[in-house]
């Protein structure tokens, strides 16, 4: 037997590993199984290149807990290690890189420490999280000199023991002696869900417990006449070692795609629209499929399902930073070795390679939006109402997507009909322009609550899009800005010959200043009218006498702050600004000023109730005492 101290450098670093980053402790069986797969890997490498000539056998890690005795055990048929490699690769190399963690992250909080992504680095050592004793037991695929099986164990003090050990087989064994504080890594659910997590795509089968699988009973059939089957115990092996994310895009078909889609979100019941398979070898290492899903209303539910894999480990399902912020509503998995695991997601938005991959992944999403825009006008139209949060999310927050996405981002009028920008433009561009030369984009944010109004615009001859989308209100602030000579008005911001004022529907006034006057005071007198502000306009005698109109700056300002985000954000819930419009040339507002008060009175509670009721506002006693009202004037 040996004995030895491993050196210190700058202090004990056991206890330290011990306590810090709690919250992490099970990033060890990471560490430990990533160690595992490397050395399988290594020979595999040396067997290719012909350095290995031996058989390579079955390579499948294992992974063991032992509830008695208190162990969790991972165990490898890799390059193993000599004595001496031991010597140099655990007690100095693997040491000191732990020591120069354990460095960066003492000074850190641990609310710092939590906001590192990864928390790589500290590999073999992390074992001592969890354990009171490690083992390491070893067999080196070496042949002849001094290529015994040794065996090294540390109980969490500097102090180490290297002997003999009777190990046949080649590869390495970590035995942990797990710690009073940490018994619940010894539950074979946990290591379950920790070894799913993190390990679920690593390259080399890895094995834990075992699982009841259904075998066919050779010529044997039950009395249907099918084949007889048996349960049979099988190995469980926890990853699938081949992801399809590795794969040639060439070679994997959308079922294919959909199928992996399930794998990664065993809990989700619908299958994705599409996917972008994304594979770069240069200027930086990319792989990944990134799945755009059906629409979901509460779209922060949908936020945070693209996982992070640093060659094929898991690393955080959190790409903030990472990927443009529109596109964290996407799922699947992106695999970079070049993205900077130890380091906070605050610097990860300085790094370059981080922006170039971010905006690689972005430009990728947009290329493939336009083939398939282009390759299938009909299908694209299907999927719209889908992926247009995706897409106006992008426009909304980033220019250089904007700039892609404008030439098959599509609108919607209530018909159904769907338009690029540019031909909606043609479209509405000699109809809709007011006497300012500006062309007005009518919209409806409900189709129900606004139906008067739109059918009004289209007895006009004029077009109304659909803008119930919840980011429509951004999405037309953002569009507004870029497009020249345009405005939006939502089609019950004012009588529809206001909202597209032409000169040839100007119409004189019936009533003068005086009569007006007179109107406004009968109907303030009738109406108990705090919300409104009572205004008059000379519209049409078919139009309707009294209208609810809803000005367009304070709504859009009002459902952005809504939303959270925009000018006003902040300024919490800002009040409605409706006014009460009345048109003056309407046959009954003539009448008003004359005959019976009490008949006039109720007159105007009338047409104010129906105003309020084609603007879907009248609820509740208001609604009862209309109704009320109404029967008593038809019984
Ligand atoms: P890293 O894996 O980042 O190099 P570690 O501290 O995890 O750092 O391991 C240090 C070294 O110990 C490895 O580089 C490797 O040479 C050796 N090692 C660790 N685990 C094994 C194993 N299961 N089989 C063979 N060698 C191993």
């Amino acid at each position: 037997m040996q004995k030895g101290t491993i050196e210190v450098k700058t202090e004990n670093i056991f206890p330290i590993i011990k306590k810090f980053l709690y919250s992490d402790h099970e990033i060890f069986l990471r560490e430990l199984v990533s160690n595992a797969v490397d050395a399988t890997q290594k020979l595999k490498t040396l067997a290719s290149t012909g350095q290995f000539k031996d058989e390579l056998g079955d390579l499948t890690i294992q992974v063991e807990v032992d509830k008695k005795k208190k162990t969790i055990t991972i165990r490898d048929r890799g390059i193993g290690m000599t004595q001496e490699e031991v010597e140099k690769y655990i007690n100095q190399i693997a040491f000191s890189s732990a020591e120069e963690f354990v460095k960066k992250f003492k000074t850190k909080t641990e609310a710092e420490a939590n906001a590192i992504i990864g928390h790589f680095g500290l590999g073999f050592y992390s074992s001592f999280m969890v354990s009171e004793k490690v083992e390491l037991i070893t067999k080196t695929y070496k042949k002849g000199g001094s290529t015994k099986a040794v065996k090294w164990e540390c109980d969490g003090s500097p102090d180490y023991t290297i002997t003999d050990s009777d190990k046949k087989e080649r590869g390495t064994d970590i035995v942990l002696h797990v710690d009073k504080e940490n018994t619940d890594f010894l539950e074979e659910y946990k290591i379950r869900e920790l070894l799913t997590k993190y390990c679920k795509f690593l390259p080399v089968p890895i094995q834990f417990g075992t699982k009841k699988e259904e075998e066919p009973v050779e010529g044997e059939l039950d009395k249907d006449g099918k084949q007889k089957t048996k349960s049979v115990e099988k190995p469980w092996i926890i990853n699938n070692p081949n992801p399809i994310w590795k794969k040639s895009p060439s070679e994997v078909d959308d079922e294919a795609y959909k199928e992996f889609y399930r794998e990664l979100y065993p809990m989700s019941f619908e299958d994705p629209l599409f996917q972008i398979h994304l594979n770069v070898d240069y200027p930086f290492n990319l792989t990944g499929i990134l799945y755009f899903p059906k629409a979901k209303q509460n779209y922060e539910l949908q936020k945070n399902k693209i996982q992070l894999y640093c060659n094929q480990v898991f690393v955080t399902d959190s790409v903030e930073g990472i990927v443009p912020d529109f596109l964290t509503l996407l799922h699947g998995v992106i695999d970079s070795p070049d993205i900077p695991l130890n380091v906070s997601r605050s610097f990860l938005q300085s790094d370059q390679n981080v922006k170039k991959i971010s905006s690689h992944i972005s430009k990728k999403v947009a290329d493939k939006l336009e083939e398939l825009f282009k390759k299938d006008r009909e299908g694209f139209e299907k999927k719209w109402d889908d992926i247009k949060i995706f897409i106006e999310y992008g426009m909304i927050s980033d220019p250089k997507f904007y700039e892609r996405a404008e030439k098959f981002v599509l609108l919607k009028n209530t018909d159904s009909k769907y338009f690029t920008l540019e031909e909606y433009q043609k479209h509405i561009e000699v109809n809709q322009k007011d006497k300012d030369k500006r062309t007005v984009y009518l919209y409806t944010t409900n189709h129900d609550d606004q139906f008067g109004y739109i059918e009004a615009a289209k007895e006009r001859g004029y077009d109304v899009l659909m803008m119930d989308g919840m980011l429509d209100s951004h999405f037309i602030n953002t569009i507004e800005q870029k497009l020249k000579d345009t405005t939006f008005a939502r089609v019950d911001s004012n009588s529809i010959d206001k909202i597209i004022h032409k000169e040839e529907t100007e119409l004189p006034s019936k009533l003068d200043e005086k009569q007006k006057e007179q109107l406004k005071e009968i109907i303030t007198k009738s109406i108990d009218n705090k919300q409104f502000d009572v205004t008059f306009e000379s519209l049409s005698e078919t139009d309707a006498p009294f209208m609810i109109t809803q000005n367009e700056f304070m709504r859009r300002m009002k459902d952005m702050s809504a939303l959270g985000g925009g000018p006003m954000m902040g300024l919490g819930n800002l009040p409605d600004s409706y006014s009460l419009v009345v048109n003056a040339n309407h046959p009954t507002m003539a009448a008003l000023l004359e005959g019976d008060v009490e008949v006039n009175e109720l007159k105007v509670k009338q047409l104010y109730d129906l105003a309020r009721l084609s603007k879907n506002l009248l609820k509740g006693k208001e609604l009862n005492d209309f109704v009320k009202r109404s029967l008593q004037t038809i019984i």
